[in-house]
């Protein structure tokens, strides 16, 4: 049985390794000649809107999935119209967590609070959003955001001119900037057949906007339960198939959800040592309709990205207990090019492994 991936990127890659003890076979698409998913997995080499390519995967394929929120949508929906590929997850998913406002407007339509938000299109709507949610705030362009990119925060006046200069011209969202305690993010799995699992809360560290740390299971019980249900929520309203992720700022015990990922996270990549079933292999079980795997933590485990190089292998393996995860990426500034997992008995000695990891990483990062 093969499955295809469009994006061959890093989570293409731990979706294929997690697949192929299931006797799973895999074809990718990616421009990137050199990309994570086409080191381990056979890969079809040019543009995510190639027709030719794009009909070979969907011919190939019992299932076709995605690994880059920024697929074309277009793309997906040719392959399910002129193939009747069967796309997992669902192609309005993708198209929602595209953009920033849909997001937004289905959070509102499914009563999961959300941040004070206006769409700006104008100098003029700028500065109405200004006025209505007041300062300090971010301005996110709409689409095509990630790790941070395409957002300016917004402290002043001053500031609003700079972040208009920097990323008008786009169609963009303005929001309140939240202080929050800290980040969390849940993820589930729903199968074909209507099954859903959940995986204990995260606990999320950013610098930069580019995710850091998580550490799970993370927070209260009562958090897990309201984070749980919104993705509920979520999973029935898109009759979901695969992983859904959504993140939230925690402040005084609130959750408010900031985006959902229709996909595998990098929050979730502790799942590959640290629970019963990772991530990864549930969106493959979710995907084929098979049973989905217990979500449970096998202990505590903190998940720490490697960005820009990979530190000296040797360095690393001989730290005991940790696990080693390089994506075969090109070193570059502020790239996500591997990460690192431990899984500890109590939480306590986690956290105090994973600072001690981090200073010696000099990645300059607390916890909250
Ligand atoms: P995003 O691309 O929206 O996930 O943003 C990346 C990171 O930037 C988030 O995980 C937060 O750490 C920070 N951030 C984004 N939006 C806000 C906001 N409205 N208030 C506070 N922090 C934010």
């Amino acid at each position: 049985m093969t499955v295809g991936i469009v994006g061959a990127g890093q989570l293409g890659r731990m979706l294929a390794l997690a697949g192929y003890p299931l006797g799973l076979d895999f074809l990718c698409l990616d421009p990137a000649r050199d990309a994570p998913a086409g080191q381990v997995a056979p890969l079809l080499s040019g543009a995510f809107t190639d027709r030719r390519l794009l009909t070979r995967l969907a011919r190939r394929c019992e299932v076709v999935t995605f690994d880059w929120e920024n697929v074309p949508v277009a793309s997906l929906a040719t392959m399910r119209r002129a193939h009747r590929a069967r796309i997992c997850p669902p192609v309005a998913a993708l198209a929602t967590g595209q953009d920033r406002v849909a997001e937004k407007r289905l959070f509102c339509r499914l009563g999961i609070p959300t941040t004070r938000w206006q769409a700006v299109a104008s100098r003029a709507e700028l500065t109405r959003a200004l006025r209505t949610i007041g300062l300090p705030g971010v301005l996110k362009t709409r689409r095509l955001g990630y790790d941070g990119k395409g957002q300016a925060v917004v402290g002043s006046a001053a500031d609003a001119a700079h972040a208009w200069e920097k990323l008008g011209g786009v169609p963009l969202l303005y929001e309140e900037r939240v202080p929050f305690d800290c980040e969390v993010s849940i993820i589930g799995a729903r199968s074909t057949r209507g099954e859903v699992v959940v995986y204990p809360l995260c606990g999320n560290v950013h610098a930069q906007g580019i995710l850091r740390v998580t550490r799970a299971p993370y927070g209260p019980r009562a958090w897990q339960a309201r984070a749980a249900g919104y993705l509920g929520r979520l999973l029935r309203h898109f009759n979901y198939a695969g992983v859904l992720t959504i993140e939230f700022f925690v402040r005084r015990g609130r959750l408010i959800a900031n985006e959902i990922a229709p996909r595998v996270h990098n929050s979730g990549h502790w799942t590959i040592e640290g629970a019963a079933t990772s991530q990864f292999e549930n969106h493959l079980r979710a995907i084929l309709g098979l049973p989905l795997g217990e979500t449970r933590a096998l202990g505590h485990s903190a998940m720490i990205n490697l960005i820009g190089a990979i530190p000296p292998r040797a360095r690393l393996l001989a730290v005991p207990r940790l696990h080693l995860h390089d994506y075969g990426k090109q070193p570059r500034p502020g790239r996500k090019v591997g990460h690192v997992t431990l899984v500890e008995a109590s939480a306590a000695r986690r956290d105090a492994y994973a600072l001690k990891l981090l200073e010696d990483l000099a990645a300059g990062v607390g916890f909250p």
